[in-house]
């Protein structure tokens, strides 16, 4: 019979006995904000799993032989992957616990026994190995669509950029800033070709699916290898989480090269003075951090500074920010799952966003920049948006 544990590290087993239900987390978890659902809650699903594992390993477990009840799984399954995987109960947590890296693991877990993933989550890893990406569409279509005609990516470069499935089908705004920023940088880059620019497995990792991640890994750094690429440079916060911290482990071996998020290369551009800013904006903006930018990476300071730079620029803040920013509602891959309760979270920025009286809401996210769209439709606020790379595109210079 599987363990509980059986995938969990001793610090991950440490964490779960560690956890003594302050319930401290309850306040921050955006799940809980819009549902109520207790079983949600952060020390609920840590309290459970710990009963599985009292009650399945160790010698009174040997001598009671007591089973799961299959509804019990059931209901804790749904309860992992209600979550959006935020973190910011981690964040939080007197007691330190990892959970944006513990829930990833529960929900591996469950997928082990053939109770996860939920719904068309279930659909992803043949989808990705047909199209390449989790979205169903044709390779043709990843950057024809959006990619700036006056851009021309070199065919070996030192630098590469990767636009991710979530930016080239559905936050095309962002991926062709990224490319027009990057080109008015002028230092050449690369790219792999629509054919080769496939899924970072994000997607996969964050459900528990695991089957597929070492051959796209391996697939993906060793076309980066052959290019002879030194940094790597993408904007979607959850690929450059899964390349920083899971693609060494997928691949073997350290990478070949560096992870960079696009605010950092942009950040580098300006104190190089590759760039400068030649038109003003002078408004009110607020900036949402990434979940998996901002408590997955620590990276805070970088985008602020780009914004900060702009001439004319009043940046104002969320009331939660940086590490404690709340989610946005599309991640953890919940948002086509739990549709109701993204558009719901996702709202909650809205309506602070406007509260505050900014003129523009700053994304950094292509699953953020999805999702607030669609929290407008017919809804009482509205609010301009526009990601980060998009807006430094229209008002830099430089020398590409
Ligand atoms: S990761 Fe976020 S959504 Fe999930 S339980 Fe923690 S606070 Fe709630
Ligand atoms: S804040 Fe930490 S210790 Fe407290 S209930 Fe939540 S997970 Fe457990």
């Amino acid at each position: 019979m599987r363990k509980f544990t059986e995938i969990l590290t001793v610090k991950e087993i440490t964490e779960l006995k560690a956890c003594t239900q302050c319930r401290e987390c309850l306040r921050y978890c955006p799940v809980q904000e819009v549902t109520g659902k207790t079983e949600i809650s952060p020390s609920e699903k840590i309290r459970k799993y710990r009963e599985f594992v009292n009650q399945t390993e160790g010698l009174r477990a040997l001598v009671l032989k007591k089973e799961i009840p299959e509804e019990v799984l059931s209901d804790f399954t749904r309860a992992v992957f209600e979550c959006t995987t935020c973190g910011v109960c981690g964040e939080v947590c007197p007691v330190g616990i990892d959970n944006q890296r513990l829930w990833p693991l529960l929900r591996r877990e469950m997928v082990l026994r053939g109770l996860g993933p939920i719904g068309p989550q279930r659909e992803m890893p043949g989808v990705i190995r047909q199209t390449g990406n989790p979205y169903n569409q044709p390779a043709s279509n990843r950057y024809k669509p959006w990619f700036p005609v006056d851009v021309e990516p070199a065919e070996k470069a030192d630098v590469a950029y990767y636009a991710g499935c979530t930016g080239a089908y559905q936050a095309t705004p962002m991926v062709r800033g990224d490319v027009v920023v990057l080109g008015k940088i002028g230092l050449p880059f690369t790219m792999l070709n629509e054919d080769d620019e496939v899924c970072c497995g994000f997607p996969l990792f964050i459900t528990g699916q695991f089957d597929l991640l070492e051959g796209l890994v391996k697939r993906l750094v060793d076309a980066y290898r052959e290019k002879g690429v030194k940094v790597l440079v993408c904007s979607c916060p959850c690929c450059v989480n899964m390349m920083t911290k899971d693609w060494p482990h997928f691949y073997g071996s350290r990478l070949p090269f560096k992870i960079m998020h696009i605010t950092q290369y942009v950040l580098e551009a300006l104190k190089k003075g590759l760039i400068n800013f030649e038109k003003e904006i002078k408004e009110r903006l607020i900036y949402h951090d990434p979940c998996y930018l901002s408590r997955g990476l620590g990276i805070i300071e970088e985008p602020r500074r780009v914004l900060k730079a702009i001439p004319g620029v009043e940046l104002i803040e969320f009331e939660r920010h940086g590490r404690l920013s709340r989610c946005c509602g599309a991640g953890g891959a919940a948002r086509k799952v739990f549709h109701e309760n993204a558009v719901a979270i996702a709202r909650l920025t809205i309506d602070e966003a406007v509260a505050k009286g900014a003129d523009r809401l700053v994304l950094s996210c292509p699953a953020c920049y999805e999702k607030v769209n669609e929290a407008m439709e017919g809804y009482k606020h509205r609010i301009p948006i526009v990601d980060i790379m998009e807006l430094i595109s229209t008002t830099i210079e430089g020398k590409g």
